[in-house]
């Protein structure tokens, strides 16, 4: 006889790996969808990032067809530096207006999807309501949009954008980092040499606690962030070519303060990459 507390028990473990209800909307799932995440991410073979993944593959076992729906893809014709989708689909890429009259000190920046409605509340619920089962569907889909945007030869060390020592106490982890944490055990089922780049957590630290920029115009988005990072050790990024990495991608000004960091410590360039961005 399998007591109740035990079954309870049995049925949080089931949540925490496969979860029965979409995780954003708290609608059931069907059993179907839990079916095909097991094929696809328990076997790992039908998963091949060199082609574009859909995000619904991805996320099929942790969302409902309705919230998945929501999901905006980058495509063309963006700013080939700040990565900015035109509002228009047509014509070619070209530089934006905001990088013509202010470079960044990044090279390049891409990111997979839009930050907006079901996306926007998917990065949400790993960010403020600690669902980190979610940092593996996420940490694929921002595996592959590197793969697909950067020639992995192009990079020597990941860096996940830092949060503040007072700010990671409280939210218990980094989000950048979770995203990035598995990609080399993704790159390895794949055969994709990903061995010659290091993930570091240490040289960039923040060393100025700032408040939240949500809400914060440009302007002041700028002046709230900066000089809020600082390298550690800068022999570890001297002539090093540095992939920034982190959740969201707004203005730009926390991931310029962070290359300014970098590029101040030596690095021979950085390039940043983010899951969403900002129209
Ligand atoms: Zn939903
Ligand atoms: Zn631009």
């Amino acid at each position: 006889m399998v007591s109740d507390k035990v079954r309870a028990i049995i049925a949080a473990l089931q949540e925490a790996v496969l979860p029965t209800r979409c995780l954003v909307c708290k609608a059931f799932l069907k059993n179907k969808q839990q079916k095909n995440l097991s094929r696809d991410f328990h076997d790992g073979s039908s998963f091949d990032c060199r082609n574009r993944l859909s995000f619904q593959n991805l996320m099929t076992g942790f969302l409902c067809p309705t919230c998945m729906k929501g999901f905006i893809p980058v495509e063309p014709p963006i700013c080939p530096m700040c990565g900015i989708m035109f509002k228009s689909r047509e014509g070619e890429d070209h530089v934006c207006g905001e990088c013509l009259t202010s470079p960044k000190k990044f090279r390049i920046s891409r990111s997979p999807g839009i930050y907006d409605k079901e996306f926007m509340a998917v990065i949400h619920c790993l960010k403020y309501k600690g669902k980190i089962q979610l940092t593996r569907p996420l940490g694929m889909l921002l595996f592959s949009a590197f793969i697909n945007f950067w020639d992995i030869n192009s990079v020597d060390i990941i860096v996940p954008v830092p949060l503040h020592i007072k700010r990671f106490r409280k939210r218990g982890f980094n989000q950048a980092y979770l995203l990035v944490r598995d990609w080399k055990r993704i790159a390895e089922k794949l055969n994709i040499g990903l061995s010659n780049i290091r993930i570091d957590t240490n040289v960039l630290t923040r060393s100025r606690w700032t408040d939240p920029q949500t809400g914060l115009n440009r302007k002041k988005r700028m002046i709230n962030i900066k000089n809020a990072f600082s390298v550690s050790d800068q022999t570890t990024i001297k002539n090093k070519r540095i992939l920034l990495v982190d959740d969201v991608y707004t203005t730009g000004a926390t991931a310029n303060e962070c290359a300014k960091a970098l590029l101040r410590g030596k690095a021979e360039y950085v390039d940043v990459l983010t899951l969403a961005r900002a129209m």
